[in-house]
C-alpha cells in the first residue's frame, strides 16, 4: 500500500459477507487518515426486510400492508442514522446490478405492496432474500436519494462496467435523468467511469450541478490505450471540479496498487500531451490533477482532510 500513497480509503463494506471482509477500521493501518464507510443501501434494505419477513412468518400471517409500512419506517430510520454518522462518507446503490438505472420517481403504494408477496415467498422457500423487483429497488433508491440529500451526503451509483449480471443497455447513466432532476439537492456520483458510456456520463456531469463522475475501475481492466481514451472522454466535457479518481480496489491489495499507479501514469500522459499542444498550461494541468485526486472527493464526501504530502 505504501507506493499508492493513498491518504484515506472510502470503503463499501457491503460487498461480500462478514467472513470475507476485514472491518473497515482494519484498513486504518495503511493510511494517514482514517477509513470511512460507504453504505451499500440494497444490502441494508435486504437485512431489514429479512427481519420483518422472519417476524411475519413466525407469527403465521403475511400482510403486505404491514410489511411495507414497517419496512419504510425502519429503512428511513436506518438511513437517517447513517446520514448522522460521521463514520459514513456516503451511500452506494447497486440498482444497476438488480433492475437497471431506468429508475422511476413516482411509485404507487399498491404496486409496492404487491411486489412484497413474491419476495417473501421466495425467501420462505430459498431462505435467501434478494431484492431484484423493479418497483422495490426503485423505492429503495428514491428513499436513499431523499434522505441523503437532506443530510448532505452523496449517493454513488454503479454505472456501466461490471459483469454479466448487469443488463448492459440498462447500465447507462443517461437513463438516470428523471431521478437526477427529481433530487436536485442530492449529490449523485456516477461510478466506474460509466464505461462504455463515459461520454454520456460526462454530459450529465456537465449539465446537472448535482452530478459527479468517478473515473475508477478502468484501472487495470482496460488496455492502456483504452484507459487513455476514457480519461480523454472524461476531460471532454466534465467540469474538472466534478471528476474523482478511485481504485475500486477490493479483495486483492494489488488492485489498490495498480489502480493508483496506472491512473497516475495515464492522467500524466494525457495532460502532458495537452500541455505540449498548448491546449493547457502546466499550472492548469497541475490544478486538474489536484482536483481529480484529492480536492473534489474531499469536498463531495465532506472529508475535511488536509493533504498529507510525503
Ligand atoms: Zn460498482
Amino acid at each position: 500500500m505504501a507506493p499508492t500513497r493513498i491518504q484515506c480509503i472510502l470503503i463499501d463494506d457491503g460487498l461480500g459477507s462478514a467472513w470475507t471482509l476485514h472491518h473497515y477500521k482494519w484498513h486504518d493501518q495503511f493510511t494517514t487518515s482514517p477509513t470511512k464507510r460507504i453504505v451499500r443501501v440494497e444490502i441494508v434494505a435486504e437485512g431489514i426486510l429479512r427481519d420483518i419477513a422472519d417476524e411475519q412468518l413466525q407469527a403465521g400471517h403475511v400482510d403486505p400492508k404491514t410489511i411495507l409500512s414497517t419496512f419504510t419506517a425502519r429503512l428511513t430510520s436506518e438511513l437517517t442514522a447513517c446520514v448522522m454518522d460521521t463514520e459514513v462518507a456516503g451511500f452506494k446503490s447497486i440498482a444497476c446490478y438488480r433492475t437497471g438505472l431506468d429508475i422511476v420517481v413516482q411509485l404507487d403504494t399498491p404496486g409496492l405492496e404487491r411486489s412484497l408477496v413474491p419476495i417473501i415467498l421466495r425467501y420462505e422457500t430459498t431462505k435467501t432474500l434478494r431484492i431484484a423487483d423493479k418497483i422495490m429497488n426503485d423505492f429503495i433508491v428514491n428513499t436513499t436519494l431523499r434522505i441523503a440529500g437532506e443530510g448532505g451526503k452523496p449517493v454513488q451509483f454503479h454505472t456501466g462496467l461490471g459483469d454479466n449480471d448487469i443488463t448492459l443497455s440498462l447500465s447507462t447513466p443517461a437513463l438516470m435523468q428523471p431521478i437526477i432532476k427529481a433530487y436536485p439537492s442530492t449529490k449523485i456520483v456516477l461510478l466506474h467511469s460509466s464505461y462504455p458510456y463515459t461520454q454520456q456520463a460526462g454530459y450529465l456531469t456537465a449539465v446537472y450541478p448535482n452530478v459527479y463522475l468517478d473515473f475508477g475501475e478502468i484501472f487495470p481492466f482496460l488496455s492502456v490505450d483504452g484507459q487513455r481514451d476514457v480519461i480523454k472522454q472524461v476531460l471532454e466535457l466534465c467540469p474538472t471540479n466534478k471528476i474523482m479518481w478511485s481504485t475500486d480496489g477490493h479483495y486483492w491489495p494489488e488492485s489498490y496498487y495498480l489502480g493508483a499507479l496506472q491512473a497516475r501514469e495515464v492522467l500524466y500522459e494525457v495532460l502532458e500531451n495537452s500541455i505540449r499542444r498548448q491546449d493547457l498550461t502546466l499550472a492548469q494541468a497541475i490544478e486538474i490533477v489536484k482536483r481529480a485526486f484529492f480536492e473534489n472527493a474531499n469536498k463531495v464526501y465532506n472529508l475535511c482532510l488536509q493533504p498529507h504530502i510525503v
